[in-house]
């Protein structure tokens, strides 16, 4: 994994140790000797991480961590600061200032590029969520803004009930927790949704390992933060718990306070990447939606008829589509004005709806057009849909509550299946030209397009 590491220490020395340590392992390397320079050098260059150092003459690693976190340019960068001493305070402090890891100085290779490779897994995800929703517009909030509420449900696996407890015990008072002695409970209640997870792994009876495994591979926990407590010693297993997506790892005995500050940091960071990914949903189900009614777009409706094009052409599946058009739709945006042909519009688009399969694709094809692609399904069989949908129209009482009008609306449809050979173009020109001779021969009606030769 190739990566921009910025190394931020007052000390000469320590810079070009460092430097050629991580060098050596082909990261590429960047240089600060204060918090100033380390600021600047992050907005110009943004570098995957960030490795800095606690104890520098001015602004300490604390204030240039919050500086990092409180910039929406450099927020999402990791920040793991280095230690010289393994004080308690300091470890909390740093979390708080909004840093992602802790390492004690003098730097162990093993663990440091353990807490490295994991980080920079982290940020790959967030970096891949941020482009995707690049397009929108939207920086986000600062990751430190990001609330965490209390009432979090914590699930604490260990080797069995009575250590789970112990450990449950550590948690801070404003979490839900729940502990679990057994590995396959626990699996079944983090699958029902947890917040977050803590695993011990202390034991030699007890394959915690397991677990954090089957959370990352399951797709309802995937994005779940996992914890681990490790022994001190246990660094084979530390790295391992890291390589295999454990979110953070805390070493025996277990500070309730240091454990608490990691929790926070591990909640916040999860529900940043929930709100990176809420958001790009949204944005997801508005390229492909028609915001009027509700249905899908030209747009998704063309991308999914070649789909289905494709299908029929590979496989041979009969496929049939229907062009619904509201009959005189003009008349009532002319006599009723635009906001009863807009209700007109949604009115159809939930008869429709509700007239249909699940299985079928309904869009809204423009204007007061409609399109449905009915995949598997031969010409009589998506006639007699567009026949149910005509006459669920024609029953409706469509009354505009704004004017108090009721509205005789009608829709006529032209039916088509697909032939071998046809392009998607020639089968839309098809329908297109059945629903024309709907209209020719007086609306509220369906006509289907017969295998003739085109
Ligand atoms: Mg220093």
């Amino acid at each position: 994994m190739s990566a921009r590491i910025l190394i931020v220490d007052d000390i000469e020395t320590n810079r070009r140790l460092l430097e050629a340590r991580l060098s050596a392992e082909y990261f590429e390397v960047l240089c600060a000797a204060d918090g100033q320079e380390a600021l600047d050098l992050c907005v110009e260059q943004t570098p995957d991480l960030v490795l800095l150092d606690v104890m520098m003459p001015g602004m300490d690693g604390f204030e240039t961590c919050r500086h990092f976190k409180n910039n929406p340019v450099t927020r999402h960068i990791p920040v793991i600061m280095v230690t010289a001493l393994d004080e308690r305070e300091d470890r909390i402090k740093g979390l708080e200032a909004g840093a992602d890891d802790f390492l004690t100085k003098p730097l162990d290779d093993v663990a440091l590029f353990a807490r490295v490779r994991s980080l920079l897994r982290l940020k790959q995800l967030t970096d891949e969520l941020r482009v995707r929703e690049r397009s929108l517009d939207t920086e986000g909030e600062p990751v430190l803004d990001v609330e965490v509420p209390s009432g979090a449900h914590i699930a604490v696996v260990a080797v069995d009930d009575r250590t789970a407890a112990r450990l449950a015990a550590k948690l801070p008072d404003d979490v839900a927790a729940q502990s679990f002695g057994d590995p396959r409970d626990a699996v079944q209640a983090i699958g029902a949704g947890v917040d977050l997870v803590v695993v011990d792994l202390t034991s030699k009876h007890f394959d915690g390992l397991r677990v954090c495994a089957r959370v990352r591979s399951d797709a309802a926990t995937r994005n779940t933060p996992i914890l681990a407590v490790v022994d001190p010693d246990a660094r084979d297993q530390m790295v391992r718990a890291l390589d295999l997506g454990v979110n953070d790892v805390v070493t025996r005995p277990v500070d309730a306070g240091e454990l608490a500050a990691r929790i926070r940091t591990q909640l916040r960071r999860a529900r940043y990447a929930d709100k990176l990914r809420d958001r790009l949903d949204e944005s997801l189900e508005l390229a492909v939606t028609d915001p009027l009614t509700g249905l899908f777009n030209r747009r998704y409706l063309a991308s999914r008829l070649d789909q289905a094009a494709e299908g029929f052409a590979r496989v041979g599946e009969p496929l049939s589509v229907i062009l619904f058009d509201l009959d005189q739709f003009k008349e009532v945006n002319d006599k009723h004005g635009h906001a009863a042909g807009d209700f007109v519009l949604k009115a159809f688009a939930d008869t429709l709806k509700s007239q249909l399969r699940a299985i079928d694709i309904a869009g809204r094809f423009g204007g007061e057009e409609f399109l449905v692609i009915l995949k598997d399904t031969a010409a009589d069989c998506a006639a007699d849909a567009a026949e149910r949908v005509r006459a669920a129209v024609a029953r409706q009482d469509f009354s505009v509550k704004a004017t108090g009008d009721t509205l005789n609306v009608t829709v006529s449809a032209g039916v088509a299946q697909m032939r071998d050979g046809e392009t998607v173009g020639q089968l839309l020109d098809r329908t297109d030209a059945a629903l024309y001779d709907a209209k020719n021969g007086g609306r509220n009606q369906i006509v289907l397009s017969r295998a003739k030769a085109a």
